[in-house]
């Protein structure tokens, strides 16, 4: 529990003392993400709270205040925009939650393509500020309106666009990332090119993102289209041929297995009782080619339009990705998810050992993304029935016995869930970075905290 000097030192570090916030009310949703998407994350973080909220406009800010935490031993929980899905912004020892929203500046875009970023900066503003100069975003999650662009690097993965430019980790996409330690005396540190692994998806465990060079792509005009046929069988043959076909400019190819498009009451006039669904969003200048192959394969099509920019009506992305998950939720409150890989010659007869095993327990809901070696792949958020957690822990289990890999989104530390690295890179830098455990603790569960450790000086 932090005391009221603790308060007042933190008030000390930044210029306008409003913005250290203790009102429980504000602190409390300042505390929360979309944890409950998971039913056992629920359970175990219901209540967990910060001390007090600090919300810093700089750097230099940012400095003064981890001195302090590091100084009177204060756990520290960076916060985006508190959209994560596993808890991942839930500090569990209380201190302080640091809301960099407000350091929300874009800096620049450079000549070939680069944004320089504050860490607060929304997606939807980048994306929006990149195509008025010719760019736009690798990939997104569907949260781009709210979620920021530190916190899809500390806690994000990839999302719409990761079809044709794979992860946030791939192929140089966070090309440098600025960092802040939290030591005696922080330093203010510059990863590039493979360093950046160090920090990207470590869920703010071992340094405060202050600054962020994202490489961009040259924009394009894209199109929206659904097709819908009567088998999840087919719609996953014409969504797949698509999403490997090299020929094909697409920045988004979902399929959902009937029930799932029942969910998306705003969109009921693209949806078609029973049968499977895709959305796409395709090159514009392709629509008329898709709608062709479309029909040829036996679909429907159901919306074929002009896709401009993230106002368009409606927005599909709004329907991917893990907002299909929000949209099951909301029909029926016992669904829930996983996150999975299938495999890219043996998806079909994996498909069917689980609804063999596990019938309508399991609702597929397909991705396809680009993985790092540039094969393109049928990822996966399916939809699943949660009745117990031993229950759901078996279908992971049969998940990967059969050669699907799950990331954990029932998990609540680095480790347990997809992006922690074979190579432990992101556990060596905590322990260069953050020798006492103070950021974000609990979440890096291999981590040993040091409490007596020296910090380690500029020189090293
Ligand atoms: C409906 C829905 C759909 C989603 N779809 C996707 C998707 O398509 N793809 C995807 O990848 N994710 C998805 N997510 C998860 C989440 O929205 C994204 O990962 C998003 O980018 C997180 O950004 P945020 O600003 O909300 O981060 P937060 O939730 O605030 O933070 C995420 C993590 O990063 C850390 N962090 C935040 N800022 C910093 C910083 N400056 N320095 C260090 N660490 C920091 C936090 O401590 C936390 O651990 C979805 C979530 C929901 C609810």
């Amino acid at each position: 529990m932090m005391t009221e000097a603790d308060l007042d030192a933190l008030r000390e570090c930044v210029a306008d003392s409003e913005r250290v916030l203790t009102n429980p009310q504000v602190v409390q949703r300042l505390s929360r993400d979309f944890y409950w998407y998971s039913p056992i994350l629920k359970k175990l973080l219901d209540d967990k709270i910060a001390d007090a909220v600090v919300q810093p406009v700089s750097t230099e800010e940012i400095v003064r205040i981890l001195a302090r935490c590091y100084e009177r031993k204060i756990p520290v929980t960076a916060r985006g925009a508190g959209t994560g899905n596993y808890g991942q912004a839930i500090p569990l020892h209380g201190g302080v939650v640091l809301d960099l929203a407000r350091m929300d500046a874009i800096e620049r875009i450079t000549e070939d393509g680069v944004a320089v970023c504050g860490p607060g900066v929304r997606l939807g503003v980048l994306e929006n500020t990149a195509r008025e100069t010719g760019w736009e975003l690798r990939c997104y999650p569907s949260t781009i309106a709210k979620a920021s662009v530190g916190g899809f690097l500390g806690g994000g993965s990839g999302g719409i666009g990761s079809v044709t430019h794979g992860g946030l980790r791939d192929f140089g996409t966070v090309r440098a990332i600025e960092v802040v330690t939290m030591e005696a005396q922080p330093r203010v540190m510059l990863h590039e090119g493979e360093a950046v692994h160090e920090v990207l998806h470590a869920w703010g465990t071992n340094g405060i993102i202050t600054k962020i060079w994202l490489a961009l792509t040259p924009a394009k005009q894209w199109a929206q289209c659904v097709v819908a046929f009567p088998t999840f069988a087919e719609a996953f043959d014409f969504s797949e041929a698509i999403a490997t076909g090299a020929d094909w400019n697409k920045r988004l190819v979902t399929t959902f297995e009937w029930p799932i498009p029942s969910a998306f009451t705003p969109i009921k006039n693209v949806v078609r009782d029973g049968m499977a669904l895709i959305f796409f969003l395709i090159d514009a200048g392709q629509l008329d080619s898709l709608q062709a192959a479309a029909k040829h394969a036996g679909g429907e099509i159901t919306l074929a339009a002009p896709y401009d920019g993230l106002k368009t009506q409606p927005l599909l992305s709004d329907y991917t990705w893990n907002h299909t998950t929000l949209w099951a939720i909301k029909q029926d409150s016992a669904l829930t998810y996983l996150q999975c890989g299938f495999s890219s010659t043996e998806a079909r007869k994996q498909f069917k050992a689980l609804k063999d095993k596990f019938g309508d327990e399991i609702l597929f809901h397909i991705e396809f993304m680009k993985s790092a070696d540039g094969t393109v792949v049928p990822g996966a958020i399916p939809v699943v029935r949660f009745t117990t957690e031993e229950r759901l822990n078996g279908m992971i289990d049969t998940c990967r016995a059969i050669g699907v890999s799950v990331a954990n989104p029932h998990n609540n530390n680095v480790e347990g869930g997809g992006r922690y690295r074979s190579d432990n890179v992101q556990l060596l830098a905590k322990y260069k970075y953050d020798p006492r455990g103070l950021l974000n603790p609990g979440k890096m569960i291999t981590f040993q905290p040091q409490p007596e450790a020296e910090p380690v000086t500029a020189a090293e």
